[in-house]
């Protein structure tokens, strides 16, 4: 009686384990097919490449501009969203000076449903630092920064630095939806090389775009 009670037991226990996993794995993937299927049609998307013009930003450990780096990832994530149907508006598609305030009444004006500046990370304490780390200051923003940061972890090998809230003037000027993306230290030898491939590219790209549909998919 006792034994055949233990393997009722054992028998259900595994049972339910089983479906627990399936569930979760069932969850995992519909989460992702709804994702790889979101349709960003009538989505306005402002991409921000920061510095460019006379101001260069960071200088890489290669002799590498930030604002060489930023517009170039820009183009990138603009073309993959692109596919996705959203539109897609850059804030510069040159090399060329524009005001932190400009590229903020760029998104207010266009009344876009995401603003991200996009910027490399760069110290000249610590050599070895590295990451992904993004910021957002308006608390309505908090979300769709753990989205993206979250995002971008899952498609990268970068380390999280993880989101912050802070007072940037492109973020608190912006009346949309705004982030600030650090996506990897160019003064930090080994990583300025990862941001320039193109798998990086597309994984940063992959990232932001899932980053963005789940938001969106929170909001609706
Ligand atoms: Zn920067």
């Amino acid at each position: 009686m006792r034994t055949s009670n233990r393997s009722v037991t054992v028998a259900l226990s595994v049972f339910l384990i089983l479906s627990l996993m399936l569930m979760i794995y069932t969850q995992q993937k519909d989460d992702h097919r709804l994702h790889k299927e979101y349709d960003f049609t009538g989505k306005l998307i402002v991409l921000d490449p920061g510095h460019g013009g006379r101001d260069v930003g960071a200088i890489g450990v290669s002799g590498g501009y930030e604002s060489y780096y930023t517009l170039h990832t820009a183009e990138y994530i603009k073309d993959h969203l692109e596919l996705r149907g959203a539109e897609v508006i850059l804030t510069r598609e040159q090399d060329e000076d524009l005001l932190l305030t400009e590229r903020s009444e760029i998104s207010n004006l266009l009344d876009a449903d995401a603003f991200l500046s996009i910027h490399y990370n760069s110290t000249s304490q610590a050599p070895e630092a590295a990451g992904i780390s993004t910021y957002f200051y308006h608390n309505r923003d908090q979300k769709l920064a753990e989205f993206i940061q979250t995002q971008l972890l899952l498609h990268t090998d970068l380390n999280d630095r993880r989101i912050h809230q802070e007072n940037l003037q492109v973020l608190r000027t912006n009346n949309q939806p705004s982030l600030l993306l650090e996506l990897g230290f160019i003064s930090n030898e080994e990583e300025e090389k990862v941001i320039q491939t193109e798998e990086f590219l597309n994984q940063i790209s992959n990232g932001i775009t899932n980053g963005l549909a789940q938001y969106f998919l929170y909001k609706e």
